[in-house]
């Protein structure tokens, strides 16, 4: 099956044939006649199985025809994050290079003023997270009134990040008569009653999740303790140990635990980014950008963050905590294994995560092999020893601190030489500079007099 029999215009298909894509996936096989025809659609999809082309295509084929107005945006989607609604607005970059469209992106973190002129020149697609959305609509600068297709994407991360009423209230602001093509991954009771309330006889398309991820990953769950330097060390040589290990993504159920986990990571020696929701826009694209290119090894993200994200081969994920939602650690492992390429999935199991465990276990049908944890020695991770305050009292012990004992592993594979590590943060930039300095094993930095053997009387 080629993509020329599903009705998408010259133009179209021939930005499809320089993506090098020959043939649709099942969800663009199945939605796009009925994108073409008009039709409400119920896509129930994940990412990676090809949606957004599934909507972008029958959109740039729908949009050749009529023209934009200002400020009256002629389709609208809808895109929890700021990472997805940017890596739809590149979709739409690739797949109409040859359509003189105007794409705007109205995302937060971003100069309003820019956005408010791109809208004052018309714009055939607008792509944007919702509550910007209506900050702009609130102002005055943006009318809803000549939407003619809607696409509400990723539905149940909406839900998730507490989105739907505003949904709800952008559902009311666009025409009756409108389009609207939704798609989800899961059908929880608060979707099925969205679309039940804004979608017309939709047609219901439906692709399983795709099965090479899991085919294509080995899954493995390892002991660990609840305290998080634990969690840590034995992350680390979990990292240091792995075999083939390019580039891996490391999910934290919290984003305190992203920034706290991506610090400890970096005083390790590690080269490491964090994606989380607290970094400002320019933050976030900038490590995801430094991931993509493989300047960087790793990659500690949130799920908000990470969901849906074009990442293409990833060797390795490392679920740091177990998620909380089953769905969650479909998409977590989706992020490598993919295109018939084997992949790696980790996953951190505490005692208390049982009852999560046994929920992705029955989610995905099969149980998930126990692996031994690696050999660790755990350090308080406080810098062991910190440049002394005062002169230490008479009597009292002068000795160096113990130096903690390197675990028997193998040699890091990821560790970057530890300058370049320390250029990752003004902080260890700075300790860099105080000479003479030693590291501990567990990469700590130590005055070098400390080190020094201190004759003791008897
Ligand atoms: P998505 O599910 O939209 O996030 O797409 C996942 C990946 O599949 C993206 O990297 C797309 O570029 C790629 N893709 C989409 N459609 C096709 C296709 N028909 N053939 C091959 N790759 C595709």
């Amino acid at each position: 099956m080629s993509f020329s029999h599903l009705g998408l215009s010259d133009k179209v298909l021939s930005a499809v044939a320089a993506a090098g894509y020959t043939t649709p996936t099942p969800i663009q096989d199945q939605a796009i006649p009925h994108v073409l025809a008009g039709n409400d659609v119920l896509g129930i999809a994940q990412t990676g199985t090809g949606k957004t082309a599934a909507f972008t295509l029958p959109m740039l084929t729908k949009l050749e025809k009529g023209r934009a107005r200002a400020r009256m945006p002629r389709t609208l989607i809808l895109e929890p994050t700021r990472e997805l609604a940017a890596q739809v607005e590149e979709s739409f970059v690739k797949y109409g290079a040859k359509q003189k469209l105007n794409v705007a992106l109205l995302i937060g973190g971003v100069s309003f003023d820019d956005q408010d002129s791109k809208l004052v020149r018309g714009v055939d697609v607008l792509i944007a997270t919702p509550g910007r959305l209506l900050d702009h609509f609130e102002r005055g600068r943006l009318l809803l009134n000549g939407v003619e297709l809607m696409v509400i994407d990723e539905a149940d991360r909406m839900l998730d990040m507490g989105f739907i009423p505003d949904i709800e209230r952008i559902c009311k602001l666009v025409p009756f008569t409108r389009q609207t093509l939704f798609f989800t991954a899961t059908m929880p009771p608060e979707i099925r009653r969205i679309t039940e309330q804004f979608l017309h006889n939709p047609i219901k398309v439906e692709v399983a999740r795709p099965a090479s991820t899991l085919a294509t990953t080995t899954q493995h769950l390892v002991k660990t303790g609840r305290e998080g330097h634990e969690k840590r060390a034995t992350l680390r040589e979990l990292i240091r140990s792995a075999e083939g290990l390019k580039n891996g993504i490391i999910f934290c159920n919290r984003k305190s635990e992203v920034a706290s986990l991506h610090r400890s990571l970096v005083r390790h020696g590690f080269s490491v980014v964090a994606l989380h929701g607290d970094m400002d826009q320019p933050a976030r694209m900038a490590a995801l950008e430094r991931f993509r290119r493989n300047e960087v090894t790793l990659l500690v993200a949130s799920d908000v963050a990470a969901r849906g994200l074009d990442i293409p081969d990833v060797s390795h994920v490392y679920n740091f905590d177990v998620p909380h939602h089953a769905d969650d650690y479909v998409h977590r492992i989706g992020r490598t294994g993919r295109a018939g390429r084997s992949g790696v999935a980790i996953t951190l199991a505490a005692s208390a995560d049982t009852k999560s465990v046994a929920a992705i276990e029955k989610l995905i049908g099969q149980s998930i092999p126990w692996m031994a944890a690696p050999a660790i020695t755990v350090v308080d991770e406080k810098p062991a020893v910190e440049r002394p305050r005062h002169r230490p009292a008479r009597g009292h012990d002068r000795r160096p601190a113990p130096q903690a004992k390197r675990p028997a592993s193998a040699p890091s594979q990821v560790a970057k030489p530890k300058a370049a590590a320390r250029a990752e943060t003004p902080r260890t930039a700075a300790r860099a500079a105080e000479a003479p300095r030693t590291r501990d094993s567990e990469g700590f930095a130590l005055p070098a007099f400390l080190l020094r053997p201190v004759p003791v009387k008897a």
